[in-house]
């Protein structure tokens, strides 16, 4: 049979990042992040990175047919499986996802925004290989490498408490729809993303019957 197809739904900041990194090592899905190749894109300062960036740097969303046609031909890659993590964001794009592949499940995490403005703001990500981690979980004040491949920490731009506000808001009023249009579809399973790590992770497990 082939792999899962797997969309995390949820507000920045649940943990959809941390735990799309765990599943895809254990299952052998392909892991695609729009924000990661996004990043991606502005780093290597591509037409499209170009175009992306001050939307990012607002805590705005990129345009939906500059995403749709960004993510489209990944997925002949991911013939054992996929996790989509932070696309679809919009309705639009999950009406064109629904034209490009069927899913089997939809792991909504949720967090109220306290703690997503509380998590973002300690948040730190390797710069070399992605790791993402958190002042107040797993790192001292003073840890400026990651732990993993040594590469160094820093703070998302989009990571400041303006931006953060900003975020959780598009959140609610663009991407929280999709908690209704993937429920009518019977896809929907909601995780409580304040539960610890290893907690929503057996969650997310179970619910993908792994
Ligand atoms: P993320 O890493 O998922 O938090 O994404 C970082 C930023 O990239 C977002 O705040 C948006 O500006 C942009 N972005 C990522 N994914 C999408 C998407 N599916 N649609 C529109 N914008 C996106």
């Amino acid at each position: 049979m082939a792999g899962k197809r797997v969309v995390f739904l949820g507000p920045p900041g649940a943990g959809k990042g941390t735990q799309a990194k765990r599943v895809v090592e254990r299952l052998g899905l392909l892991h695609l992040s729009t924000g990661d190749l996004l990043r991606d894109e502005v780093a290597r300062k591509t037409a499209l990175g170009e175009r992306a960036k001050g939307y990012m740097d607002r805590g705005e969303l990129v345009p939906d047919a500059l995403i749709i046609d960004m993510i489209r031909g990944r997925f002949a890659q991911a013939k054992s499986g996929f996790l989509l993590d932070g696309f679809p964001r919009t309705v639009a794009q999950a009406e064109a996802l629904e034209q490009i592949t069927p899913l089997d499940a939809v792991v909504s995490i949720d967090l109220s925004r306290e703690e997503v403005v509380r998590r973002l703001t300690s948040r730190r990500v390797c710069r070399v290989c992605g790791a993402i981690y958190n002042l107040t979980f797993n790192l001292t004040s003073g840890d400026t490498k990651c732990a993993a491949c040594g590469g160094e920490l820093y703070q998302r731009d989009d990571d400041r408490p303006a931006v953060i506000e900003k975020r959780y808001d598009v959140y609610e009023k663009s991407t929280a729809p999709l908690i209704a249009f993937y429920r009518k579809r019977g896809l929907l399973r909601s995780v409580n993303g304040e539960l610890g790590s290893d907690r929503v992770f057996a969650e997310i497990m179970q619910i993908l019957g792994a």
